[in-house]
């Protein structure tokens, strides 16, 4: 970016400057912490309108084999997500509760395995090859197809590369480094939502014996938007859905989401649903391939032909434009209520078993059909089209993911869903429900045994309790505050359990500064990411197994446990001999930090949780509310339930009742030509791990810098397509740039634009956020767009 000639990232635009209005946090950012530019400029073409068949079988196969080789690849994928098998790295969508077939997985959990289980071996020969300047230069596919990494390595002060490291000798760095800080609460330990519940647990459990609440994790960032609209509403910040209920539903609204991509077992599901004559209502700026038709690859029959039509009826709101559309619903309801005598909207359920009923009718009566549209983008008629199916609808299910979250009215995006699935009872009852679709495997499992920075009073008691010692009690850090508090010197040694922190957070530059002023950052990981070569002045490498491989520890084979979206725990069994004999699972590396670290302050037997992770287990269940006799349970095949009182009809608010909530319309300031970005994530990427340079669904090839505009916007501003541009944030006086996209007309709404992360993250500052959630406002981003210089 240096070389720009108009680089606003690292530095205020002074015609813009308002007097007194501090730029000064702009950051200059560390060099290579954006993903390079393409190398290959993409291409544009025909996108499939039908999801997965044979396109994703031989996709399916053809990863399998030239990343795992066929042997390998049979091997292993016959055990993704099978009851004696191990769980997908991938998403968090939950598995059948029944049978299940031979091939239990889709596309984008092959390319998750097949990226783990690569037999291409990334050794210390590697990174004395390589300096960490030339990494950084490297793209993130480039680097995830290194393969895996083998031993423990160390980035010394001042050095411009990796070099090995023993175990004893990293763990002892750590130790030095934590044990010499000012404050425990000057240590930040982040998690990935691939850490298995045992991982977890013992990883918040260190935290806290050594001081700290500053446990950050990746739903900070994905659904904690979610966790609160729903915990205020309904009492609990989870799905209340079950996966049988999806063939039971007679109308199921997809909100923000896509499946096809984020979640493509789903579309069997929805495949099922729709065969069954249920109404499939997609909302979303982009009309997504897999919510138009889907054949089913495991479904010789479906292959043929033109597929199943899985969408009945899109509503392309604008970005943003949600808490309008759902007012726009349920004012079209209300009023056909009123016309029918009060037939239509379940007013016994309302008044017996909610509150808030009455403020929500005042507000939508004084909401006019003028606001609801121009909020929403989307006309009255089709509005009522909406309310139609949902008033007609028995059994209605509303799912969602990011695109409902990662905004600055993200909590109120969930109110507004929670409001609506209330009018006519739909939480409480079998084919009914409310259900945030996780994007990680166990992010929510990790939640649930205590990877929060605000656990309850009554978790850290419990905690406290079962370990003999006193959990502090102030809030830690959460995502977003981790990174300025490592901005401002007050964060100096980050631990992430997983994941690639940089590429995944917001404002790129601003946090890639905030992690070079660590004194040390260590990364518990599987593959090399980006994450590990913007560092703190020192960093480790610490190399982990991945859910593919077996753990063996002193007393035998061990399993671990993850959480699906629907609250399912069951086991998780690696099959493949690790990928080094220099590996330790997450749980041991965990275990031996805190022995590390702590020395004879700790009161825990970290010992035995390493050595059998049934002792683990023992804990969580006398910690964690709904875990009894969680070792005889999970060995159950499929696992179990954890309780979930809104399923059932129950509501644990403060009330005992659902509550309806008054939501606001948000306004953005879209003059002066200005347009609202979203990001979104290609078909060949898994959060911030790229597969691959294509994205099939959206007709992209061989490159990844492109941003999709309405034809009508790109008239407007004189922009030709495929021409290249450059995307322009504008905050109040603060201007970020993100250079040379092609310009892709496409079907999406006017004053709209979607563009991938990561490479947009540097668009968004880190402190626009959801309002409550603290929630980075990612898909909510205004921008202009500019010709590239050339
Ligand atoms: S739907 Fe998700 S969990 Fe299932 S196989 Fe695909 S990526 Fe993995």
């Amino acid at each position: 970016m240096a070389d720009h000639p108009q680089d606003e990232n690292s530095a205020p635009n002074q015609a813009d400057a308002k007097p007194g209005v501090a730029d000064a946090h702009l950051a200059k950012g560390v060099a290579g912490a954006e993903p390079p530019l393409d190398d290959f400029p993409s291409k544009t073409g025909k996108r499939d309108l039908s999801a997965a068949g044979l396109t994703s079988i031989w996709e399916t196969v053809h990863r399998g084999a030239r990343d795992m080789g066929v042997k390998r690849s049979l091997r292993t994928l016959l055990k993704l997500n099978q009851k004696d098998g191990f769980d997908c790295p991938s998403c968090a969508w939950p598995d059948p509760d029944d049978d299940r077939k031979t091939a239990e997985f889709c596309e984008n959990g092959v390319k998750a395995v097949a990226s783990e289980a690569m037999r291409a071996r990334i050794t210390p020969a590697f990174f004395a090859e390589h300096t960490i300047a030339d990494l950084l230069h490297r793209s993130d596919l480039w680097m995830d197809q290194q393969g895996r990494l083998t031993e423990p390595m160390v980035r010394r002060r001042g050095a411009d590369r990796y070099e090995p490291i023993s175990w004893p000798d990293a763990l002892a760095l750590l130790a030095r480094e934590l044990n010499a800080l000012a404050s425990p609460n000057e240590a930040s330990f982040y998690t990935s939502g691939r850490a298995s519940n045992e991982a977890a647990f013992m990883y918040g459990l260190f935290a806290r014996q050594f001081g700290t609440n500053n446990l950050p994790d990746c739903s900070n960032m994905c659904h904690e938007s979610s966790g609160l609209g729903l915990t205020e509403t309904i009492g609990i910040g989870k799905s209340t859905v079950k996966i049988e209920d999806f063939a039971l539903a007679d109308s199921i609204f997809i909100i923000g989401q896509n499946p096809g991509t984020c979640h493509p077992r789903m579309l069997t599901e929805l495949q099922k649903a729709a065969k069954n004559g249920c109404k499939i209502v997609s909302v979303n700026p982009l009309p997504e391939t897999g919510m138009i038709r889907f054949k089913n690859p495991q479904n010789p029959l479906s292959l043929l032909g033109g597929g199943t039509q899985i969408a009945c009826l899109f509503l392309p709101v604008r970005v943003n434009g949600d808490v309008a559309l759902f007012k726009g619903l349920m004012k079209d309801m209300l009023d056909k209520d009123r016309a029918a005598g009060g037939k239509l909207l379940a007013h016994d359920f309302i008044a017996h078993h909610t509150e808030g009923f009455d403020a929500l009718v005042r507000d939508l009566d004084a909401t006019s059909w003028e606001t609801i549209e121009r909020g929403s983008g989307v006309a009255r008629a089709q509005i009522a089209e909406g309310a139609d199916i949902a008033l007609a609808s028995e059994r209605m299910i509303c799912c969602w993911a990011m695109g409902i979250t990662q905004h600055g009215s993200g909590v109120d995006n969930v109110k507004s869903i929670v409001n609506f699935a209330l009018l006519r009872g739909q939480i409480g009852r079998r084919g009914a429900g409310v259900c945030p679709v996780r994007g990680h495997s166990n992010v929510q499992g990790d939640r649930t045994v205590g990877i929060w920075e605000k656990m309850s009073p009554a978790f850290l008691k419990a905690l406290g309790a079962e370990f003999g010692f006193s959990p502090p009690e102030a809030h830690g850090l959460d995502t977003v505050k981790t990174i300025q508090a490592m901005h401002d010197g007050k964060v100096k040694v980050f631990v992430a359990l997983g994941g690639n922190f940089l590429s995944a957070t917001p404002d790129t530059h601003y946090t890639s500064e905030a992690i070079a002023r660590c004194r040390l950052t260590v990364q518990i990981s599987t593959k090399l990411n980006r994450a590990h070569l913007i560092t703190g002045e020192q960093a480790l490498i610490l190399p982990c197994l991945g859910r593919t491989e077996k753990d063996v520890q002193a007393s035998g084979e061990q399993f671990v446990t993850v959480e699906d979206t629907t609250g399912v725990v069951h086991q998780s069994h690696g099959v493949l001999a690790p990928a080094s004999d220099h590996l330790m699972s997450e749980p041991a590396i965990v275990g031996r930090m805190a022995l590390a670290t702590l020395g004879d302050r700790t009161t825990v037997d970290w010992q035995a949780m390493i050595d059998d992770y049934d002792r683990v287990r023992d804990h969580i269940e006398h910690v964690v509310p709904g875990f009894a006799q969680y070792n005889r349970r999970v060995r159950e095949p499929g696992g179990f339930y954890l309780p979930n009182g809104p399923r059932e009809g129950i509501f644990p608010t403060s009330s005992g009742r659902a509550r309806f909530t008054v939501t606001a319309i948000p306004e953005h300031d879209l003059g002066d030509g200005r347009l609202l970005l979203t990001t979104v994530r290609s078909h060949d990427q898994f959060n911030t791990t790229i597969y691959g340079e294509n994205d099939r669904y959206r007709g992209v090839f061989g490159g990844r810098r492109v941003v999709f505009l309405n034809a009508d916007d790109m008239r407007d501003r004189n922009i030709a397509e495929h021409q290249l541009v450059d995307i322009v944030s504008h905050f109040g006086s603060e201007r970020r740039r993100a250079t040379r996209f092609k310009a892709v007309p496409y079907e999406i709404p006017r004053g709209c634009a979607a563009a991938y992360y990561p490479e947009t993250n540097v668009l968004v500052p880190v402190a626009s956020v959801a309002t409550g959630s603290n929630q980075p406002a990612s898909k909510s981003i205004p921008i202009t767009v500019e010709a590239s210089p050339r």
